[in-house]
């Protein structure tokens, strides 16, 4: 970030230590050309960005749902519980790292297939073949050509 004090953007900084609980990073920095020091603290940005979907409305995102969508694609396979809410973990993450407040509902679709992929490859098959809404078996082939590879 800029010097506050004369907007130089060279910064050192000259001490760093964690705050509140380890939620928070204190970082003292001092201005390489007017030399002031100043603080500046650290979070993790932990808002969920909004989904927008493809017809542009925002939806706030809604884990109940993606927990359904997920489970329906892994009805009657050999997943467990906690591989599932392990996979919701990760893909919340994916969304929070994006530092958007707004993604696309595509965005999640595909975190969606990413984790299904590894998890179990009939549920990604039976999550992607409703979501992508395969126009033609060749596509539907292919999908199924880039799992065999993996
Ligand atoms: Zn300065």
């Amino acid at each position: 970030m800029h010097c506050p004090f004369c907007a130089a953007t060279d910064t050192k900084v000259i001490d760093s230590r964690l705050v509140a609980d380890g939620h928070q990073v204190r970082r003292r920095r001092e201005c390489l050309t007017c030399h002031e020091r100043y603080t500046t603290f650290e979070t993790a940005e932990l808002v969920m960005p909004r989904i927008i979907k493809s017809d542009g409305t925002r939806q706030p995102f809604d884990e109940e749902k993606l927990r359904r969508g997920i489970q329906r694609a892994l009805e009657k396979r050999p997943v467990g519980a906690e591989q599932v809410e392990q996979a919701i973990t990760k893909i919340k993450s994916s969304l929070r790292a994006t530092g958007e407040r707004e993604v696309g509902s595509e965005l999640v679709g595909n975190l969606v297939m990413e984790q299904l992929s590894t998890l179990d490859k009939v549920a990604y098959i039976r999550f992607a073949s409703v979501y992508r809404a395969f126009d033609d078996l060749a596509q539907f082939g292919e999908a199924i050509a880039s799992l065999e590879k993996r």
